[in-house]
């Protein structure tokens, strides 16, 4: 996708099952499985979906997928792909790990950082992109490296830990530019330091969402991830971020849904907003 003096394109981070009920919080099963049937385990298949975004100067990634250090019980739980998904994505690409200046992370779940990182032939966990800085926002990484027993299981440390070693990391207060035409906004709910992370350029717009609205089946305000750690922080949050969407005409794209990377929206006096324009991939 051209976005003014940005091309955006999809890469896939790697594709993961989970409990539909992790997947959809509240709702019940009877109402999410109509439109994602689960397989006979109560999973639903999603996308860890990554943005490589180039305007001449900077080539970017927003976010970096799962990566690559699992053990055998784990692929198997999520039945994970081989290999570090986001590394292989940009590769079909023609893109080099070396080639990535700045790496832009929503969040610090391990489907979003866990790729940032990986074992070296020496088995030394190093950053993947090994010229890039990482942009995180301060918040999220003083939560994820506080280990509070609350929240140490949603961020191990394998994934954090290199790219502070390596001195790769740089902290972003809630709401500023990362470059000319890339702005992070600090949304809380899913994270209290979650970032979703603007493009605009030629006068128009594109709105990595990130988790505090998954995929384009999770447009309803109820409809979210019972991993959000604030979830009244979402409800509120995720309504006026897709209305700002929907009102400038402007792309939003959605970090795990498998079918539908991007899209745009237009109000609807009944279910509060409809999909338009889908795009399956950038
Ligand atoms: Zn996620």
């Amino acid at each position: 996708m051209n976005l003014g003096n940005w091309q955006l394109d999809s890469i896939n981070g790697g594709t993961f099952s989970i409990d539909g009920g992790v997947a959809f919080g509240i709702v019940p099963r009877t109402l999410w499985g109509k439109i994602m049937p689960p397989d006979e385990n109560n999973r639903v298949r999603l996308g860890a979906n990554c943005v490589l975004a180039r305007d001449g100067r900077h080539t970017l990634l927003i976010d970096a997928g799962y990566g690559s250090k699992y053990t055998a019980l784990d692929r198997g739980f999520y039945e994970l792909e081989k290999g570090n998904p986001v590394v292989d994505g940009l590769a079909s690409l023609g893109v080099n790990p070396d080639d990535i200046d700045t790496v832009v992370l929503s969040h610090l779940h391990w489907d979003h950082a866990g790729g940032a990182t990986q074992y070296n032939a020496q088995r030394t966990l190093v950053p993947t992109f090994p010229r890039a800085r990482y942009v995180i926002g301060r918040i999220e990484w003083e939560d994820a490296t506080s280990q509070v027993p609350e929240l140490k299981t949603a961020y191990p440390m394998q994934n954090l830990t290199p790219l502070s070693d390596a001195g790769v990391v740089v902290l972003v207060e809630g709401n500023s530019e990362i470059v000319p035409g890339l702005r992070a906004m600090i949304t809380g709910g899913h994270t209290r330091g979650h970032l979703a992370l603007k493009f605009e350029s030629g006068g128009q717009a594109a709105l990595f969402i990130g988790d505090v609205c998954a995929t384009s089946m999770h447009l309803h305000r109820m409809w979210n991830l019972s991993y959000d750690t604030y979830p009244l922080v979402t409800r509120r949050i995720k309504p006026r971020l897709l209305g700002e969407v929907a009102d400038e005409r402007a792309w939003v794209i959605w970090p795990h849904d498998v079918r539908t990377v991007a899209a745009r929206l237009e109000r609807h006096p009944q279910r509060g907003f409809e999909v338009v324009d889908r795009q399956s991939w950038l």
